[in-house]
C-alpha cells in the first residue's frame, strides 16, 4: 500500500485565530465515511462546505487522496459541522466568522 498521504500542516501562530482544519481533537471513526472501508490507516480530514461550514470526516487513504466529496445529506452535513465545532471548541457563530475571513 502507498502511504503517500501528506502530513496535515498545522499553523500554530496566533491563538485567537481558529484553524477550522485542525483535526487534532477529532475522533477517528471506525471506517471510511465515503466508501465504508474498515482500514487501520484511516485519517480524519476536514471538508469545507460553503453552505454549512467545515466538517470532519473519517476517510481511508484512497478516499482522502481524492477531492471527490462523499454524498452527504443536508441534515448529516449540519450534524457533522456542529460536531466539528465542538472538536474545535467553538460555536457555529465563531465558525462562520472564521469562514468569512478566508
Ligand atoms: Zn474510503
Ligand atoms: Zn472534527
Amino acid at each position: 500500500m502507498i502511504g503517500s498521504t501528506s502530513p496535515i500542516v498545522t499553523q500554530s501562530r496566533g491563538t485567537s485565530d481558529v484553524d477550522l482544519n485542525d483535526t487534532s481533537r477529532c475522533p477517528l471513526g471506525v471506517r471510511c465515511e465515503a466508501c465504508g472501508a474498515e482500514e487501520e490507516t484511516l485519517v480524519v480530514r476536514t471538508l469545507g462546505c460553503p453552505r454549512f461550514g467545515t466538517m470532519c470526516l473519517t476517510l481511508c487513504p484512497l478516499c482522502a487522496s481524492t477531492t471527490i466529496l462523499p454524498p452527504v445529506a443536508a441534515a448529516t452535513a449540519e450534524r457533522l459541522v456542529a460536531q466539528h465545532c465542538k472538536h474545535l471548541g467553538i460555536d457555529r457563530d465563531a465558525m462562520h466568522v472564521a469562514l468569512g475571513r478566508t
